[in-house]
């Protein structure tokens, strides 16, 4: 067997019903991503290099602005057409995935649900052509799945501006980012409110302050060409217009970005997911042992059934949180099931990929070994398993308590 398989053009329209415009931002997206991208992802996933011209190219296309509306600069497309690039985008490149989906639902994403006019009009135009690449600071070494007890802490000025001292953990886009919002304490949390209470939102181009450095550049399992850094903030001086969303009261809007950005990284965690289930699907169809192809084994096909079945379960359940999304309506419990199913099934159709391919599988000539490291942090990042399971069951227990 050869590692250069034919990859199948895989986008059903039975299973992935498409309108005339999201045909022609695909089947753009797909050649970009089989000429530009996908020759290179094997190698960058060793080097680790970012890949910045990629970027740039993808924000010309804008990709990099997808949902950021257009008087601000970007493509103003609805969730359910996002999530098919995040799809398609993972199904090449996991660490692009990544960079772009984090970049429009986490730093462009909370600009537009927290900013105002004049906030959205100078940071959106650089962030939705890529001019300026965006990152979101809310994990802290101490502070994860728990952020309300991050130490970041920022202190009013007597001027109205602001001093920000303290850091942030695994941040995506940490290192190449130009364009930054950042979670910090502002006031302590009021009687009965809660820890997530008295936490302010901040956003600043790096170029405009003095104090911001960066940490650690983290070296991972997966997604090895997307930029995770620590930021280090020592007495930054943020003027008083950089405070993002009301004071005190940014975990509402924090709730709202996260929301958002599950919804992109179920569509990663599908994509990277399908990738590996078409790859083995087409393996199992060449590779013969005991004089016949291994997918004539009933085993092995049901079990291309059932991975088949998982995925499109997947696709629907994302689409219905998109749809309600762009609806306008609360999306919270339909997104943390999306997320849930849709990076579990993902995953898991990576590691059977694997399994059909035998050895082949964790040899790194072959693409589905990439492709389960890079789908792991899907489970994980912007609220991982068990957090989707307590935003789920506490709605469950809610609705059925007497
Ligand atoms: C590659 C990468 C990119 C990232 N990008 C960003 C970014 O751009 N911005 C950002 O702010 N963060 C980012 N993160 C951080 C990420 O969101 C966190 O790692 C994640 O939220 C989990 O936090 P933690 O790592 O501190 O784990 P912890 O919160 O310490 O959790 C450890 C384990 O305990 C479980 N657990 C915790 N609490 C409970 C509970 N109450 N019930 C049951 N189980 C529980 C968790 O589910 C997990 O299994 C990134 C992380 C990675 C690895």
């Amino acid at each position: 067997m050869t590692s250069t398989l034919n990859r199948p053009d895989v986008s059903n329209p039975n299973t992935q019903p498409m309108n005339d415009d999201q045909r022609t931002i695909i089947s753009a997206l797909k050649s970009f991503l089989k000429n530009k991208v996908e020759p290179g992802a094997a190698e960058r996933d060793q080097t680790s290099e970012f890949p910045m011209q990629i970027v740039r190219e993808l924000g010309e296309m804008g990709i990099m602005g997808a949902q950021t509306p257009e008087e601000y600069g970007g493509a103003g497309l609805d969730t359910a057409t996002f999530a098919m690039i995040i799809e398609e985008i993972a199904a090449v490149d996991g660490s692009l995935c990544l960079t772009v989906a984090s970049h429009n639902s986490l730093c462009q994403g909370h600009i537009l649900i927290g900013g105002t006019e004049a906030q959205k009009q100078k940071f959106l135009p650089a962030l939705a052509t890529a001019e300026k690449l965006g990152a979101w600071g809310l994990t802290e070494p101490g502070s994860g799945s728990d952020s309300g007890g991050m130490q970041s802490n920022a202190k009013e000025q007597p001027d109205g501006s602001w001093i920000l001292n303290g850091s942030k953990n695994f941040i995506t886009q940490g290192s190449v980012g130009g364009t930054y919002v950042v979670l910090a304490r502002t006031d302590a949390a009021r009687p009965g409110k809660g820890k997530n209470d008295g936490i302010s939102a901040f956003v600043f181009n790096r170029d405009e302050v003095q104090g911001f450095s960066i940490g650690r550049k983290e070296d991972k399992l997966g997604l090895r060409s997307s930029d995770t850094a620590q930021l280090i903030f020592e007495d930054i001086h943020l003027p008083a217009d950089a405070l993002l969303g009301e004071r005190g009261n940014a975990f509402k809007d924090v709730m709202k970005v996260l929301d958002g950005g599950r919804v992109g990284i179920a569509a990663m965690g599908l994509g990277l997911g399908r990738a590996a289930f078409e790859y083995a699907a087409r393996y199992t169809t060449q590779r013969e042992q005991f004089g016949k192809p291994i997918g004539h084994n009933q085993n092995l096909a049901f079990r291309l059934a059932d991975m088949d079945t998982k995925l499109e379960a997947a696709r629907l359940l994302i689409r219905k949180a998109a749809d309600l999304k762009d609806a306008g309506m609360n999306f919270t419990v339909p997104v943390a099931r999306a997320k849930l199913f849709a990076t579990t099934v993902g995953v898991e159709a990576c590691d059977e990929a694997i399994q059909m391919l035998g050895g082949y599988g964790y040899i790194k000539e072959y693409p589905v070994e990439r492709m389960w490291r890079d789908n792991r942090l899907t489970r994980i990042g912007e609220g991982t398993d068990e957090v989707q399971r307590l935003v789920i069951s506490r709605d469950v227990l809610k609705r059925f308590a007497d």
